[in-house]
């Protein structure tokens, strides 16, 4: 058991100056960006002295997320690239961790293998949306699927399929009905939009499963409110609920999600909905940067939605500005009122807040944010919408056009706008894609086979994950080539550098024929992270790896005589010892006698079997089924550093540097246990044969 130490300072990360930095490549973020480019020359500043930071290098369309998630569009269809749409501005793709508004900073993390970049800017724009926060409710986080970004609706998609496939070939009815039944938590637009698009979906697929008939599908809504989509008018919101009743989709009103378990879910009205695919589309969170943010700088916020004024600047914070999701922005003539959270809000917002800053640097006075919505636009299903425009209300598939040529008119460039529109076209004419395209990830745990000689990673690399070595040995190496830890079967190394970052301080590689099972950080951190067993796991490698550093340093300060001295002049014979045999009872009377940590395990005739930690007993005592006479032998045994009687302190030093130990066992040829030294009784004889020496010379 060893791991390569970390190293935690890691390189300085790149530092780079700019005029405006955007946060977040969202609906504000882009639609500032693209202003920024034009403004900014007016203010006789270039673009490029604008950066745009986001977490993904395209910007969603999330509207139309539902549609991704029913197969009537392609995935494509709603992505577009930020480079391409905020032509002229500096774009970089990264996560913003930490802002410093008194050094007026931000850190980003751009990946793995790169340094980072420190941001310095004159003004920041902070547009990074929202997140989605399940805990609140029991079993949603493990069970609910989500839409919020591409990737999701993909899941949702192939999720969907998967279940008709199974439903298809499954015989037992109540088995086959709660694979058919799915439901959508939540009324509003994302809500509605994926409900009515899983249930069209379904319907139109049906027909090609031969043991799946159309009225074994089963949609269900879950909304809190008496209506649907209640931001649309009355009227508009009741034709929606009105239209997918009619298509079939069972709409459960004034009623909350209470638990979700793998098969069910609870409502609070006492409901019981047997089913294994729930969608949330509820449980809106603040976004981690700006929570931070606004708790180390006193920024004013409700529930971490940053309070702006009508210019979009927080007041109070010079050079600091806000729009989309993560704002309260006023609404011009609401009365007290904010803006809504949606896309059309946010576009607006991020728009006036880059003419804004182009102002500002101008000197000129301010234009108050003054937009007070189009109207609202939903989309749900069968090529369906409504939508309430202008004062005007619309509804069916006149809606449903509009719905799409305003993306269209979105879209940058026009070779992407002929695509997607030849793309819709043609799925106007033909059957929607069918094929169960889930992405197979590459598994979270991989074998992995080395050669002799083989690297497996270098020093400076990234950990990714912790390895166990299943068969063979690694050696791990520092600069100089110099093996310092040997990783042999049953080892396992690479958790201190997972843990901490900062990549790895060691060369790992195979020095024969090696079998390893690597486990990825994504499975393993967590477990160090809420388990206060794996955390004592790692506090011991820690340890480990200090002892090493401890006996290096007391080997330096012995005198030669003493570390060419026999092993069996300095150990320690009478040793607290347990034998295999013996009881849980025996152990702890002993631990109660003699407080040590390790006590060695042997046979009746002293032959050496392990050795027995303190803590892994009190561990191996908390099973059930251990009692007071459980045998000893039972218990998983630790090993210490081992050398037989005919060697020099120098040789059990060595051992104990090796294992990172401060203790090394004595034994015979025949593997029977003579004694122990440890480094305090080295230091003890060290002490006792200087004073020794002081005498002689007085
Ligand atoms: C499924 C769904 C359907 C919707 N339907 C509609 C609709 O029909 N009509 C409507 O008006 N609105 C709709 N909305 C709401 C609308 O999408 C949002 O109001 C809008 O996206 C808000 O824009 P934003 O720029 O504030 O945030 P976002 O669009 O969420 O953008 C935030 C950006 O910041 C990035 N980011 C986050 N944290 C970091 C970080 N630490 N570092 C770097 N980048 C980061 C994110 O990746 C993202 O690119 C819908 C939303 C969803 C989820």
């Amino acid at each position: 058991m060893t791991d390569t130490a970390a190293d935690h300072n890691g390189p300085e990360p790149n530092r780079l100056k700019f005029e405006v930095a955007i946060l977040g490549g969202g609906f504000a973020g882009v639609f500032c960006g693209q202003r920024l480019a034009k403004s900014l020359k007016k203010a006789g500043v270039s673009p490029r002295e604008a950066v745009i930071i986001s977490d993904q290098n395209y910007m969603v369309f999330q509207p139309m997320l539902a549609e991704v998630a029913g197969g009537s569009i392609s995935p494509r269809h709603v992505v577009n690239p930020i480079r391409q749409l905020c032509k002229g501005l500096t774009v970089l793709r990264g996560t913003a961790h930490d802002i410093d508004l008194e050094k007026r900073e931000v850190e980003v993390n751009t990946g793995s293998f790169s340094a980072g970049v420190t941001i310095e800017f004159n003004h920041l724009v902070v547009t990074l949306g929202a997140e989605i926060d399940l805990s609140r409710v029991p079993g949603m986080p493990e069970h609910a699927y989500l839409m919020q970004n591409v990737g999701d609706a993909m899941v949702l998609r192939s999720t969907i399929i998967s279940r008709i496939e199974e439903a298809n070939a499954e015989y037992r009815p109540d088995v086959r009905k709660r694979l058919l039944t799915f439901v959508v938590v939540g009324g509003g637009y994302s809500g509605v939009e994926t409900a009515g698009e899983i249930l069209d979906m379904l319907l139109s697929v049906a027909r090609y499963y031969t043991n799946v008939a159309e009225e074994d599908i089963r949609v269900v809504l879950v909304h809190s409110r008496d209506r649907i989509l209640h931001t649309l008018g009355e009227e508009l919101a009741d034709y929606a609920g009105k239209k997918l009743s009619e298509r079939g989709l069972e709409l459960c009103l004034e009623d909350r999600v209470k638990a979700v378990t793998a098969t069910k879910v609870y409502l609070q009205s006492g409901m019981v909905i047997e089913t294994s695919t729930v969608v949330s589309t509820v449980g809106t969170a603040p976004n981690k940067t700006v929570k931070k943010m606004c708790d180390t700088y006193g920024v004013e916020h409700e529930r971490y939605r940053i309070r702006a004024n009508e210019y979009l600047k927080v007041p109070g914070h010079e050079g600091l500005w806000t729009a989309g999701d993560c704002a309260l922005v006023p609404l011009a003539d609401g009365g007290g009122e904010d803006c809504p959270q949606t896309a059309q809000f946010a576009m607006r917002q991020g728009i006036y807040l880059a003419d804004n800053i182009s102002l500002e640097i101008r000197k000129e006075k301010l234009k108050p944010f003054l937009f007070k919505g189009l109207g609202e636009l939903a989309s749900i299903g069968h090529q369906t919408a409504v939508a309430s425009i202008m004062g005007k209300q619309f509804s069916g598939f006149i809606a449903w056009f509009m719905w799409r040529t305003i993306y269209v008119s979105k879209l940058p460039g026009l070779d992407r706008k002929l695509r997607v529109l030849i793309d819709w076209t043609l799925d106007l004419f033909f059957p929607r894609d069918i094929n169960l395209l889930s992405p197979k990830y590459t598994s979270l745990f991989r074998h992995v086979h080395l050669e002799p000689n083989d690297v497996l990673f270098n020093r400076g690399e990234p950990a990714f994950s912790l390895y166990v070595v299943q068969k063979g040995e690694i050696h791990l190496r520092d600069a100089d080539g110099k093996a310092v830890r040997f990783i042999k079967e049953g080892d396992y190394f690479g958790e201190r550098a997972l843990v901490h970052g900062g990549g790895y301080l060691l060369d790992a590689v195979a020095v024969e024929q090696t079998e390893l099972v690597s486990l990825s950080g994504e499975v393993v951190l967590p477990f160090f992270q809420s388990s206060r067993r794996f955390r004592r796991l790692l506090a011991k490698t820690t340890a480990q790896v200090s002892a090493e550093a401890e006996v290096e340093a007391v080997v330096r300060n012995l005198h030669t005589h003493t570390l060419e001295r026999s092993v069996t002049k300095v150990m320690r014979e009478d040793c607290a010892t347990l034998r295999s045999d013996q009881t849980v009872q025996d152990a702890l009377i002993l631990f109660k006698k003699r407080r040590y940590s390790v006590y060695p395990l042997v046979t009746a005739d002293r032959k050496l079997v392990g050795v027995l930690g303190r803590e892994d007993f009190f561990d191996f005592i908390k099973r059930g089924d251990v009692s007071e006479d459980t045998k000893l032998e039972r218990i998983d045994l630790m090993h210490l550093p081992q050398c037989d009687a005919s060697a020099t302190v120098q040789e059990a030093i060595e051992e104990m540097v090796r294992a990172g130990r401060y203790k090394c066992l004595i034994t015979d040829s025949e593997n029977c246990l003579l004694g122990i030294v440890t480094v305090m009784d080295l230091l003890g004889e060290e002490a006792i044969e200087n004073t020794l020496t002081v005498k002689a010379d007085q």
